[in-house]
């Protein structure tokens, strides 16, 4: 039935596919970099349940304990009966539910933007934004240390990808000198607010004074500043300064603890969004009752200004005492408290010791962070308690 070039050709196809797959098998993987599953037999904010064990949670972006508030619990619930448990269909089919439109309205007025669009996660808001507004031919030039989304977002958009030397400014303007898009192409400048795994803010006013000058587009990811920085926890961009950032992009699943992301921008972005971000044109709409607890979490996130500060305070307390006790670097100023031990064996050997003493707390090894920079990564949230962070400093004195 087939001649003897279709069988040439299925066998150099199979022949390519089990290579393909004999590549991705686990056991190719480093030994120093393999990462496991682990199952957490139950969770409640401070505490997780895993190995048999009780242990203090420190992994968790769940920085002012939202996801177990009361009132969020209720509004879920109170949603799932009104709407069902999920939305049936993407947004521009049948899934654009009304509470959809009241949480971007909520979101644009928290951020100060003109609009705001609500996508699945961060990873997809990310990848949507910089696909979304971004054309082949433009510039996008990002910081090294952004999170994987953008860096996937800028590879898939197909434009030109240059990154800087993490919060340098001085590199980042010989890009914009020396790498000028072709004319009726753009650059685009993308930033953290604050950095995921050094818990550093990025120079906002340089970067605004740069874009002045230059007249780039501007997106920052706040994913790790919104509910913990600024007025009403808006994040690190004042409601102020707003309109002179292009996308401000947030998440839901961190501080104001729900599910989903968002981008806060103007109206005119938004609509393009709407039509040219695949990952929310191609994508089934988030189930009501996420986004009734996630308006829940926006609402509550503005009155926790004493839970903000303790959460900054206790950090502070712990990374001064820390730098007391040992020779590892330190960075930042946030809730995100890293302990650079870089190598990743050593940072897996810390991790496992400090699970035996009770405390959850992952090593965090590359791609996630820069070869060499391994670290444990000790995320303080408002459900800490003083004798937690005690412990865990206990342990760390033992192990390092
Ligand atoms: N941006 C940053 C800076 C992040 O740290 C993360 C998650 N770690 C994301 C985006 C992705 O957000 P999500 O978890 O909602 O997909």
């Amino acid at each position: 039935m087939y001649g003897p070039s279709a069988a040439l050709l299925f066998k150099v196809l199979s022949v390519s596919w089990s290579l393909l797959l004999n590549m991705n098998e686990p056991k190719t993987i480093r030994a120093d970099l393999r990462r496991s599953l682990e199952v957490m037999s139950h969770r409640n904010g401070r505490l997780v349940g895993y190995a048999s064990r009780e242990m203090i949670d420190f992994s968790s972006n769940d920085y002012l304990g939202l996801s177990q508030h009361p009132a969020m619990k209720e509004a879920c619930l109170t949603s799932v009966m009104e709407w069902g448990t999920g939305a049936g269909a993407s947004r521009l089919m049948s899934g654009n539910l009304a509470p959809y439109k009241e949480l971007e309205e909520a979101l644009a007025s928290f951020k100060g933007t003109e609009a705001a669009l609500v996508f699945g996660s961060g990873y997809l808001a990310n990848l949507g934004v910089l696909t979304g507004l971004c054309r082949r031919g433009d510039r996008i030039f990002m910081d090294r240390l952004c999170h994987a989304s953008l860096v996937d977002g800028a590879v898939l958009s197909r434009c030109r990808l240059r990154r800087f030397g993490h919060n340098d400014l001085d590199a980042l303007e010989r890009l914009l000198k020396e790498d000028r898009p072709p004319s009726g192409n753009k650059t685009v400048v993308v930033v953290e607010s604050l950095y995921s795994m050094d818990g550093d803010p990025c120079p906002l006013v340089g970067l605004l004074e740069l874009k002045s000058r230059y007249r780039f587009m501007l997106i920052v990811d706040e994913a790790h500043a919104i509910g913990l920085f600024g007025q009403g926890g808006v994040g690190l961009i004042p409601r102020s300064m707003a309109p002179l950032v292009d996308v401000h992009v947030g998440t839901f699943g961190k501080a104001l603890g729900g599910y989903g992301a968002f981008a806060a921008l103007g109206g005119d972005l938004r609509q393009l969004l709407v039509n040219r971000a695949r990952s929310f044109i191609f994508s089934t709409a988030l189930p009501p009752g996420v986004l009734a607890s996630n308006l829940q979490g926006l609402r509550l996130c503005g009155a926790m200004g004493r839970e903000r500060g303790r959460v900054l305070s206790r950090a502070s307390w712990l990374r001064n005492r820390l730098r007391e006790i040992t020779a590892a670097r330190c960075p930042g100023r946030s809730q995100i408290v890293p302990l650079v031990v870089g190598g990743n064996l050593e940072a897996v050997r810390i991790a496992r010791g400090l699970a035996r003493r009770g405390i959850f707390a992952r090593a965090i090894r590359p791609p996630t962070v820069p070869e060499g920079t391994a670290r444990l990564r000790f995320s303080i949230t408002a459900l800490h308690g003083r004798e937690d962070l005690e412990l865990l400093l206990e342990a760390l004195g033992d192990l390092l």
